[in-house]
């Protein structure tokens, strides 16, 4: 399979923010939304086989690991990559757009997929039937550009009634929002989901790579 990256750093997102993690960066994206910062994803990576993957975190010495992209469901190598990730006993989150089938994703892989808002230009490919799929330990993220942008997020919560089934995560596009007027919005509708910062994005300069 072809890998952009792989490092260790903090996790940025997630219920899992803050916590020592290996990121694999598989490369390719069926997507192109507006905000995007892995560019560096579309092409660029190095063929790798599992057993090759497997033997470089190793290394890390650190039993959280994410998969991502890009989109990392685009490539088959990646289902025994998780497969054999969940055998040896590491915690795998896996980072997808929400716009291609998890049904293959094992089971114990812990999956945090984006419903696209409008302004990503990217919200007619969000694949809903997939949230039937996700289990209750799953997350759920938005990320909001514009006021359009939550009212329908609140609109896609409300009609999926996904607080009750899920952690939900709201972010925000970075510079171009303001975090504060999301989290006014969210406050005064009372919408009960989990505000997050990017927070690597506030330890090292925005557009650092492979931290
Ligand atoms: S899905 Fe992710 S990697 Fe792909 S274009 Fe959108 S933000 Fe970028």
């Amino acid at each position: 399979m072809k890998i952009n990256e792989i490092y260790r750093s903090v996790q940025g997102e997630s219920s899992y923010a803050g916590l020592p993690c290996i990121f694999v960066r598989l490369t390719y994206c069926n997507l192109r939304c507006g905000y995007c910062d892995t560019e560096h994803a579309f092409y660029e990576g190095r063929d790798y086989t599992v057993d090759h993957v497997l033997e470089e975190i190793s290394h890390f010495k650190c039993q959280l690991v994410e998969i991502t992209g890009g989109e990392p469901l685009l490539q088959k190598e990646v289902y025994p990559l998780m497969n054999s990730l969940i055998d040896s006993h590491y915690t795998v989150l896996l980072e997808t757009s929400g716009s291609i089938d998890i049904g293959k994703v094992n089971p114990k892989v812990v999956k945090i997929m984006d419903l696209k808002c409008p302004s990503s230009g990217e919200c007619d490919r969000n694949l809903y039937t997939n949230i039937d799929t996700l289990q209750p330990y799953d997350e759920i993220k938005f990320v909001i550009g514009t006021r359009e942008d939550y009212l329908w997020t609140k609109k896609i919560v409300e009609d999926y009634r996904l607080t009750e089934r899920f952690p939900v995560l709201l972010s925000t596009v970075f510079n171009q929002i303001q975090p504060k007027q999301v989290v006014q919005w969210l406050l005064e509708d009372n919408l009960r989901v989990r505000f997050q910062l990017q927070i690597h994005k506030y330890i090292w300069e925005p557009s650092t790579r492979g931290v």
